[in-house]
């Protein structure tokens, strides 16, 4: 019989609550013993939530991030916080935010230290905390939380799986700090896994979930053995492992997969239907498969009768060996669909949250088991759904159709090179050597933010809205004019996030209330749902734009998101190539930049910076999504005469690898993150040069911290070193809005002081 379970749960609560309490302990407003007792709550709410499973994950709740959880499981803190006051829970959030809360008791002697670094978890959107090793790394085993986790399961009755992070995978995700060899580690960190194994087998445990995602990246031999020496290591241990992959195919690493000596395989068939069954052609007679049907990364009901019609024949041919989850860790959508009683009924009836998803599985478990009869109310409710989403004219838009099968590849190409265009936009915008300009948001102070919650809710009317835009707006000129920045920004005050302002605008596009995915620590991001044909019934942001150029005779920038960041940070429809999405998503904002034109605006900024975290987690497939994202800028961007100046922004500074990519977007000018790496990205240059106008940020906007000129000065030297200073631009490293004004003055003063030294000295 197919047995059914879940990789991981979402953690955060459905309304949020654990973010609240995290932020309410942090202040110093409750207690740690409130919010122990809420992470109680939470995980007794989702282990309920799971009911109906056979197996249910244990240890996937957590305070901050599930590779800090297994560093402290490992026993493997960095050096700058062992020894330090308070317990285990007050270093745990040392690390995760460089401190343990607002009223550290120890200021003075351990209070503060630096945070962990964070990066990206695979290719999704959640950050998580990077372990650092060294050479002399040991590792101890603390397996507290995961028994306290299993008590408290075990005491509700529960199936529990207990969800580790393997310990390949862990090795690949840290960092070694002083470039020793990470895999020399592994040696010492087996026993301890072994020992946390034994442990739990200790405890009753009869399955593990070890989790080695980076089974579907590229791995060279050293890795793949690796894989081979921990698993024979850790096969006398007295519990069955289910070794979990996600996220992609395993290709070249299937048989590698397949032969492992563990219990059981899960591989995320939702990526990769067709690896399956030569998958089971390698397969060990003995071993479990778990197959992930369900997609644990977006939010689409499942078609589950065609699931059933590829399913059936597998189940008959494995029986008990059989196993369904979800694709990954529902960690990456929302809880509950239940909740969203706003959102477009329609649009509503396409999708499914995490708990839809697990009525989804269960669906399917009792076809497979009882036959489909058994379920044939809820298979003819799914198809209906499915049947409507596919005929909907919400979703289907001839014309857009019409537009994108019209694209020609003319649309995508300025009409001169990079050199004749720069020379008509210097007659034209007169700017000085080293122009300063910021990347489009000033700080979203309290006053803006209450007005647009009170236009939202219909406290004030839209005059009343506009007028204190505008005010806002006006703030910003009269800011950058008294500073002496050259390229002038409105500020995006009317803007609550980059993506969702223009989703909101753009037909096409739905919007959810609760629907919180969990990006790093208490941070939440509402992705917007991208659920057909996308155009733009209107301009979005000609007028703010056009109010903002008539307060001031510098030039004023249009401000825009690309459509490849559009893409990337939304949920977006399954039913066609994200490709063509984007094509779609590339010809609204081509409309928005020639309405701009239209309006006088000469320097237009097409915001790219989510355009590197598309990239897919195998190179081999890296050249083909850079091609249409690249196209995709480019039909966005190109359409105008030579006169106006095109610019984009990155927020990033891994560039060595994608930059032919970026230099084939064309822009006039490209503004990137490099303060914090101390201008390191330049050494990219070295191999190729960027033909264009380029912008290294020199202020750092994420700290708190106002840089001196000199620093800047110097940073902007060092850039020089290897860019023409012709080609140079002076400029923070991203947009204010999380910034106060108070820091924002200074810090823009010297960026401009820094610019006008570097001009005084040129000359
Ligand atoms: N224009 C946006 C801003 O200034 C860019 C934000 C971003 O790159 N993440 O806020
Ligand atoms: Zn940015």
């Amino acid at each position: 019989m197919t047995t059914i379970h879940n990789l991981s749960f979402p953690r955060m609560g459905a309304r949020r609550e654990l973010k609240f309490a995290l932020e309410s302990y942090w202040k110093g407003e409750s207690s740690r013993d409130a919010l122990q007792a809420l992470g109680a709550r939470l995980r007794q709410q989702h282990w309920a939530d799971q009911a109906g499973l056979d197996w249910v994950p244990v240890g996937d709740f957590s305070f901050y991030d599930q590779v800090l959880d297994m560093s402290f499981t490992l026993g493997h803190l960095p050096e700058r916080v062992q020894g330090f006051h308070g317990d285990a829970l007050d270093n745990y959030f040392r690390v995760a935010r460089g401190r343990s809360a607002h009223a550290e008791a120890h200021q003075g002697c351990c209070g503060g230290v630096a945070a962990g670094e964070m990066t990206k978890w695979f290719d999704t959107n959640y950050h998580y905390i990077v372990p650092e090793f060294t050479a002399g790394t040991t590792f101890k085993l603390d397996a507290s939380r995961l028994l306290a986790q299993l008590a408290e399961a075990q005491a509700q009755g529960v199936m529990p799986k207990p969800v580790i992070i393997g310990p390949v995978t862990y090795l690949a995700l840290g960092k070694a700090k002083d470039d020793s060899d990470k895999l020399a580690l592994l040696e010492r960190l087996l026993p301890v896994y072994a020992e946390l194994l034994g442990t739990l087998a200790a405890h009753g445990v009869q399955w593990v979930q070890i989790d080695e995602p980076i089974l579907v990246t590229e791995l060279d031999a050293d890795w793949q053995h690796a894989f081979t020496t921990a698993y024979h290591q850790l096969k006398a241990c007295p519990v069955k492992l289910l070794l979990a992959t996600y996220f992609g195919q395993l290709q070249d690493n299937a048989y590698l997969a397949a032969n492992l000596p563990v219990a059981g395989l899960h591989v995320d068939a939702v990526n990769d239907p067709g690896g399956v069954l030569p998958l089971l052609g390698l397969l060990p007679a003995h071993k479990v498969l778990s197959l992930g049907v369900i997609n644990g990364r977006n939010i689409w009901k499942t078609d589950l009768n065609a699931v059933l019609d590829w399913l059936e024949p597998l189940a008959e041919r494995l029986g008990d060996r059989l196993w369904l989850a979800p694709s990954c860790s529902l960690l990456h959508v929302p809880v509950d669909l239940a909740q969203e009683q706003q959102l477009d009924a329609e649009v509503r009836s396409w999708l499914a949250f995490a708990l839809q998803k697990l009525d989804e599985l269960k669906i399917l478990a009792r076809a497979l088991r009882q036959g489909r009869a058994a379920v044939a109310a809820e298979l003819a409710a799914n198809h209906a759904a499915l049947q409507a989403r596919r005929a909907s004219l919400r979703v289907n838009n001839p014309a857009v159709r019409a537009a994108v099968a019209a694209i020609t590849a003319d649309m995508g190409r300025r009409q001169s090179p990079y050199a004749r265009r720069a020379a008509k936009q210097a007659a034209l915008l007169r700017l000085p050597l080293y122009p300063t300009t910021t990347i489009g948001s000033f700080p979203q102070t309290a006053e803006i933010r209450q007005a647009r919650s009170a236009f939202k809710a219909g406290r004030i009317d839209p005059a009343a809205y506009q007028a204190a835009m505008r005010a806002e707006i006006e703030r910003s000129v009269r800011a950058q004019e008294e500073l002496g920045l050259d390229v002038l920004v409105h500020g995006e005050a009317e803007r609550n996030d980059m993506v969702e302002y223009f989703g909101e605008q753009l037909a096409g596009y739905a919007f959810s209330q609760f629907g919180w995915v969990q990006s790093y620590g208490s941070r939440c991001v509402k992705p917007p749902i991208l659920f057909g044909d996308i155009s733009r019934p209107r301009a979005m942001t000609v007028a703010w734009t056009r109010f903002a150029q008539s307060l001031t005779d510098k030039p004023m920038k249009g401000m825009l998101t690309g459509p490849v960041t559009l893409l990337n940070w939304s949920f977006v429809r399954d039913d066609q190539p994200r490709a063509d999405t984007c094509r779609q998503l590339a010809l609204a904002i081509r409309a928005e930049v020639l309405d701009l034109e239209q309006a006088r605006v000469r320097v237009i900024q097409i915001d790219e910076a989510a355009l590197r975290e598309g990239l897919p987690l195998r190179r081999a497939q890296w050249r083909q999504y850079l091609d249409w994202a690249v196209q995709a800028f480019r039909i966005a961007a190109n359409g105008v005469d030579d006169e106006t100046q095109v610019h984009t922004h990155m927020c990033y500074s891994e560039f060595n690898d994608i930059m032919a990519a970026i230099a084939e977007m064309d822009a006039d000018v490209i503004t990137i993150e490099t303060s914090r790496s101390d201008m390191e990205l330049l050494a990219a240059f070295e191999h190729f040069s960027y033909p264009n106008q380029i912008g290294p940020g020199v202020y750092d906007i994420h700290s708190p911290n106002i840089p001196a000129a000199q620093h800047m000065i110097a940073l902007i030297k060092k850039a020089a070193e290897r860019v023409p200073a012709e080609r140079l631009w002076v400029n923070p490293d991203c947009g204010l809005k999380t910034r106060q004004w108070a820091e924002v003055i200074p810090a823009l003063t010297h960026m401009v002081a820094a610019a006008k030294a570097l001009r005084a000295h040129a000359s």
